[in-house]
């Protein structure tokens, strides 16, 4: 392999493990890594692809905002794009920017408006005649998710302005600490799973269905960007904020104008220390240029504004000493090292566990028991051990001796193929069903609301649940038997169980964990084949087809339909009386386009389009968009580069249709 090919290779590596991670944290507001791991290995990325451009891939992380939007909530499209921001991790670098932009401005020193990056995540506000009419997330930049109900129940945002102006502005929505704070303790006591952060706390509650789940988490705003400044007079950045504070918005009271470097450094080292005194979450600050014809004129990337930067701080540290270390068992049976160390102070919390991930991880840092280690906590999320300190290592500290045995049923453990994990493979290892009962009931699966992990051990100790099945069959005395179970909540637990015997089937397909299949997959699954008989029925072959799934989701499907216990599980299921087919309501797609009713493959760089907001544009015409060309495909839409897909469809004589063309029928459509 030459080293273009290793390049190629290494590139696709970090763009399929960024996209994994991208999943976990915007689709699911539930983070797997610290940012600090994220924005490592994207840089890393971003790094090969400066050097070789023409290994950009239209999918790749450094060309998306945001991730698919949830297809529970109604989509809005930004007509003005909803961009990300570029980043600077030191101050030799903002300073490297700043001339960059500097120069690129030819407009003399430029005077930027410098504010805090408030932790939350982006919302879109529209007005009309002064009247809130709606509200809508970032979403992938050019589609948002339609939040107008629950963004209608958050305290600070204004339904009627002080004028009766129509307008657009932009801004953050987050949630205070105190409210983090207060919606994670009561989760913990509910026995629910705790958020990872503010940010994904805010996000989760502002993207929910019930407006009054999102009223009672608190949620609060600070609005930046007017979007049509010019019809009210604004030139620069630091008016847009005043004016928006006039009509009645909440506006962050820190940014301040600066022009000299050193301010700005004195800025960022202020905010640096203030920042755990702070009632919200910042991760950094941004520099925007003030004057708005200027921002104009230096434009935006595919991407980001070339016009602002976000300085990210860098994430804190603390010594502690580790005093054991805990081994828990996740649902597919891997085994997890946790440290338990003196409790310490880290970025404005008390930290006594960080996850050691596997034996491996122990093993690189050589952690012992009596250790000295340095802790971060990036992004303000997970604990993490950086180091231990070789020179506080007490003299009869032994190498750790990784437990041979499962903590919870005694099963031997073991090394599958080459992962890097410990596993119990004991299928009835009842730590193991118990996480898998606890993912079954989770929000993103069948959202069953009041039956956490502690419920969940109760049931399985008192030997009234096995399996998800036998959840459908708890009566009021099975739960009578529980802890502090009475009239009231057997009602609310047995209402919560029946109600979600009518979940769309995609809920239940994330529910049942298989291998890859997360809330997104399991959405596309459920849409396309419409129910879970067409799913089990389908070969690896055709669910490799479906736009969206790949060979990897493909064969686990499969493998997983292809289990006796599948079968077996799903009838009972069914007998149960829980909704196997696909109830979503999506719009309906048209009948008379250019491509309804035909079978349509993408392939290739576009310009004007990316992957994900084609493939929804053409479904919504009618089209049914898969993966790969074949006798039945009846168009192939063929961008830049377009490579063997492009060849095949000539050779079996498909329409090709080139971007322009297919901008052409688009609007003549
Ligand atoms: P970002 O969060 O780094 O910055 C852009 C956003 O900052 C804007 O969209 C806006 O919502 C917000 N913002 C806050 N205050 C602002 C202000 N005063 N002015 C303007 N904007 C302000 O970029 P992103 O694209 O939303 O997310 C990328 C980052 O998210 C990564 O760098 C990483 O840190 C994190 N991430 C982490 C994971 C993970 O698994 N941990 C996964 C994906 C992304």
């Amino acid at each position: 392999m030459d080293e273009t090919q290793e390049l190629e290779q290494r590139a696709q590596a970090l763009r399929t493990q960024l996209n994994s991670w991208r999943d976990a944290y915007y689709t699911q507001d539930a983070p797997v890594v610290t940012d600090a791991e994220y924005d490592r290995v994207y840089r890393e990325l971003e790094t090969i692809e400066a050097a070789h451009p023409e290994l950009v891939t239209p999918d790749s992380p450094t060309q998306l905002v945001g991730d698919a939007t949830l297809p529970e909530l109604g989509k809005v499209p930004h007509e003005v794009p909803m961009l990300s921001m570029g980043d600077v991790f030191s101050l030799d670098e903002l300073a490297d920017w700043a001339d960059r932009t500097t120069a690129s401005a030819e407009a003399g020193e430029l005077e930027y408006n410098v504010e805090l990056k408030i932790d939350g995540l982006s919302l879109s506000l529209v007005y009309e005649n002064g009247v809130l009419v709606q509200a809508s997330t970032r979403g992938n930049g050019r589609i948002g998710e339609d939040v107008t109900k629950n963004v209608l129940t958050i305290a600070d945002v204004p339904q009627h302005l002080a004028r009766p102006l129509s307008l657009e502005v932009r801004g953050e929505c987050y949630m205070p600490k105190a409210a983090f704070a207060k919606l994670n303790a009561a989760r913990e006591q509910e026995g629910l799973a705790t958020f990872a952060n503010p940010r994904n706390a805010a996000a989760g509650s502002l993207r929910q269905l019930d407006a009054a789940v999102t009223k009672k988490r608190q949620l609060a705003t600070f609005m930046y960007t007017l979007l049509t400044p010019a019809e009210f007079g604004v030139t620069t950045q630091d008016q847009a904020i005043r004016f928006m504070t006039e009509l009645g918005f909440s506006t962050n009271p820190s940014s301040e104008r600066l022009a000299h470097l050193h301010d700005i450094d004195d800025y960022i080292e202020r905010y640096t220390g203030q920042r755990d005194d702070l009632s919200y979450g910042i991760d950094g600050i941004v520099l925007k240029v003030n004057d708005l014809a200027l921002q104009e004129q230096l434009g935006n990337t595919v991407k980001v504004p070339r016009w602002e930067i976000a300085y990210k701080f860098p994430p804190e540290e603390a010594a502690t000493i580790v005093r054991a270390i805990d081994w828990t068992i996740g649902r597919t049976g891997v085994v997890t090292p946790t440290a338990v160390m003196d409790t310490v102070q880290l970025a404005g919390t008390q930290v006594s566990r960080a996850t050691l991930h596997n034996p491996d991880f122990i093993a690189e840092k050589d952690i012992r028991i009596g250790d000295t280690v340095l802790l971060h906590k990036a992004g303000d999320i997970i604990p993490e051990i950086s180091q231990v300190v070789l020179s506080k290592r007490p003299a009869d500290a032994q190498p750790y001796a990784v437990p041979t045995t499962c903590p919870s049923c005694g099963a031997e453990l073991v090394h599958i193929e080459d992962e890097v994990a410990l596993r119990c493979i004991n299928p009835l290892c009842p730590a193991q069903v118990q996480e898998q009962l606890t993912h079954f009931a989770s929000r993103p699966a069948m959202n069953i609301d009041g039956l956490g992990p502690k419920i969940i051990a109760q049931l399985q100790e008192k030997q009234l649940v096995r399996d998800v099945a036998d959840l459908y069959k708890l009566t009021a005395d099975d739960l009578a038997q529980l802890d502090k179970f009475k009239e009231k909540s057997i009602n609310n637990l047995l209402q919560a169980i029946d109600g979600s015997r009518h979940n769309s089937v995609e809920r239940l397909l994330t529910g049942l964990g298989i291998r890859h299949v997360g809330a997104k997959a399991a959405a596309v699954l459920a849409e396309h084949f419409g129910s879970m008989a067409a799913i089990a029925a389908a070969s690896e072959d055709e669910l490799a087809e479906v736009d969206g799934l790949g060979p990897i989701i493909a064969s686990t499907v499969a493998q997983y339909f292809a289990m006796d216990t599948t079968s077996e599980l799903i009838g009972e299921l069914q007998v149960a009386g829980v909704n196997l087919t696909y109830t979503t309501q999506t719009a309906a797609p048209e009948t008379d386009s250019f491509v309804s009713g035909k079978t349509v493959v993408i392939t290739g760089k576009f310009t004007d389009f990316t992957r994900p907001a084609l493939t929804a544009q053409l479904k919504a015409l009618g089209a049914k968009v898969t993966g790969s060309v074949s006798k039945k495909t009846d168009l192939l839409v063929a961008g830049e580069a377009a490579g063997s897909k492009l060849s095949k469809a000539q050779t079996l004589g498909v329409q090709v249709m080139t971007e322009a063309e297919l901008k052409q029928e688009l609007t003549e459509d």
